[in-house]
């Protein structure tokens, strides 16, 4: 079974139709052979003010139940800047998540340009109380977490990270504060199971990642690109593998396809499995999100299967649970999108998954 635990849907700025990301998502999915994906809502904050894309997700999954599952996102509107508290308290938010249909969270507020918006400790009191939640209702949660360490000098900033503002000055929290902070909320609430996108940050440091794991056994690493992941693995090859294998059950496939209004390339999903899989060495896919780069030959690891068979799907189904997919509720559903075009049009803003989901729902 293929599992692909991170994919993104929908536009931003909304421009491009549902049913164009749609299908474009769909022929991915089955070109890649992918049984199953979880879309990644990511939230909405002051930065970033185009609708929620949650509607977008919901609307996705009623229409391929048993394939998609979507770890729904929050709105910081409120919060941000310092602010004293959500619009909508946090705890309003994760029920009405749950109760539509939500099969786990997305938390983006630890990518450091999001967490300097913040303006707020990761394992502050404002933020205390979604862990809290997520430890009482036992919800996984796929967790953005600072990012590559190089990226906080603009001079080492890969040009493809650069091109999308990705790089950071003394302005952004260090990267060492940011891991400091959630380290503290793992240490905090032992029992939520957080799946750390793009391997934490953490490929260049695989002593430091065993260390984590080992600390915190509810703790798991996507794969999804952060090409430089694999980059870093390629300088201690033998130690990647046997950290693999070590940690097999902890490891999650992802590959972050559909973002940015699906502009990723088409190969992301087939370089990871061939990482994983193959011993060859081959080039990096074209992708807006991984090239240019000094860096253009990736070399797999050539795991065995038992091993490639519990991080390509068995791993994230079991996070998931036997409840998952959860099923969507329609009155749930209905009040929901009625409150998003409500916040759309007050903001200017266009929802058309929300419109559509309330005509099927009529
Ligand atoms: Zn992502």
């Amino acid at each position: 079974m293929l599992f692909d635990s991170h994919v993104h849907f929908g536009d931003w700025d909304g421009k491009v139709p549902v049913e164009t990301l749609y299908r474009k998502m769909m022929d991915e999915m089955d070109e890649n052979g992918v049984d199953r994906f979880n879309i990644n809502v990511c939230g909405r904050c002051p930065s970033s003010p185009g609708a929620l894309r949650l509607a977008d997700a919901l609307w996705f999954k009623r229409r391929q139940p048993s394939r998609v599952t979507v770890f729904g996102g929050l709105d910081w509107g409120g919060a941000t800047d310092g602010g004293a508290a959500p619009l909508i308290p946090f705890r309003t938010q994760l029920d009405r998540l749950k109760q539509v249909g939500c099969d786990g969270l997305k938390l983006l507020h630890g990518k450091p340009d999001r967490r300097k918006e913040l303006g707020h400790p990761l394992d502050g009191d404002l933020c205390e109380p979604i862990y809290a939640w997520l430890e009482e209702n036992d919800w996984s949660c796929v967790w953005h977490v600072a990012d590559p360490p190089e990226f906080w000098n603009e001079a080492t900033t890969p040009l493809w990270a650069r091109r999308n503002g990705w790089w950071y000055d003394a302005t952004h929290p260090p990267k060492s504060q940011i891991d400091a902070e959630a380290r503290r909320v793992f240490a905090a609430h032992p029992g939520v199971r957080f799946v750390l996108a793009h391997f934490f940050f953490i490929s260049q440091d695989l002593q430091g990642a065993s260390d984590l794991l080992d600390t915190f056994p509810n703790l798991f690493l996507d794969l999804t690109p952060g090409v430089e992941m694999f980059h870093n693995f390629r300088k201690t090859p033998e130690a990647a593998r046997d950290f693999f294998i070590k940690y097999a059950d902890r490891i999650v496939y992802g590959t972050d396809i559909g973002m940015g209004a699906h502009t990723t390339g088409p190969k992301r999903g087939w370089m990871v499995r061939h990482w994983l899989q193959s011993g060859e060495t081959f080039d990096v896919p074209d992708d807006l999100y991984m090239l240019p780069d000094d860096r253009t030959e990736l070399t797999g690891i050539a795991l065995p299967d038992d091993v490639t068979n519990r991080i390509l799907g068995a791993n994230f189904a079991a996070i998931l649970g036997a409840d998952s997919p959860r099923l969507l509720d329609a009155a749930a559903l209905r009040d929901l999108c009625r409150d998003l075009l409500a916040d759309a049009e007050a903001s200017g803003l266009h929802d058309e998954a929300a419109h559509l989901l309330l005509a099927e729902l009529a």
